[in-house]
């Protein structure tokens, strides 16, 4: 049975707008050398600085934003407005555990963000995951029902299911320790669970796992039945490494 995937890198505070427009001419030729295959959809989240830069580079190869502000326009120092996002992405990330941890993002800022997306027509990328301490003491279950019930808050069920979950275990996030395939797939089974209970169509939301994600153990994490993708951090910078994972996801799209 053909599978659908999304290869998506995360690329964080890296690469200049050159970097970025060599990066993707890079993996563009490489990716050219493969079939055509819509089953398989690869995007890059590059800075917001290289976004204009890199419009049209690939044909196969879509952006996002790393992250937006939920209003349009006002004093927000630094910010970026969906507005100004414009045609520039497809995607946009929603509360990355660095968001969350680092700059503090609450759980209420990344529903009113996930909502602005949508309402501008990007496709949001949610990230959810527990820490170290939270797996531990057994509360990864309760940690990732939580988040996706106060993040998906007021949305409507056709909404919900626009939404791209992002499975990122924060243990794992740039520690080179992944979450074995069964540890990503329980967790992906029980998210597609708490999401059938919300809008009754498990089968269709798509849900990534990111964490140490490399080209040794990506096939095996997306060959995973919930596994309908990754989120890549580090292994996205280097062109060699996320075509070794998007070649995979091609093996096992029509497999
Ligand atoms: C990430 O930044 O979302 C991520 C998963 O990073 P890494 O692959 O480096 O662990």
């Amino acid at each position: 049975m053909e599978k659908e995937y999304i290869i998506a890198g995360n690329w964080k505070m890296f690469k200049t707008v050159e970097e970025s427009v060599d990066f993707l001419k890079a993996l563009n030729e490489k990716i050219n050398t493969l079939p055509q295959d819509d089953a398989v959809e690869i995007l890059v989240f590059p800075p917001f600085t290289s976004l204009y830069a890199v419009k049209g580079i690939s044909s196969r190869i879509k952006t996002g934003a790393q992250n937006l502000h939920f209003e349009e326009n006002g004093a927000f120092t630094g910010e970026i407005s969906p507005l100004m996002l414009g045609n520039l992405v497809d995607y946009v990330l929603i509360g990355h555990s660095e968001r969350r941890e680092i700059f503090k993002e609450k759980d209420e800022d990344i529903n009113k963000k996930v909502k602005t997306a949508l309402k501008h027509g990007f496709t949001p990328v949610l990230c959810i995951g527990e820490s170290l301490e939270e797996r531990e003491a057994g509360k990864t279950f309760s940690k990732v029902e939580d988040q996706l019930g106060k993040d998906l808050e007021g949305l409507n069920l056709v909404e919900i299911e626009k939404v791209v979950i992002a499975y990122e275990p924060i243990w794992a996030i740039g520690t080179g320790k992944n979450a074995t395939p069964e540890q990503a797939q329980e967790v992906h089974e029980f998210i597609r669970e708490i999401l059938q209970k919300k809008i009754g169509s498990p089968e269709t939301t798509r849900i990534l796992y990111g964490g140490s994600v490399k080209p040794a153990n990506s096939y095996d994490l997306l060959r995973q039945k919930d596994i309908n993708g990754v989120l890549v951090g580090g292994a996205s910078l280097k062109v060699d490494d996320f075509f070794g994972i998007i070649q995979d996801s091609y093996k096992l799209a029509n497999g």
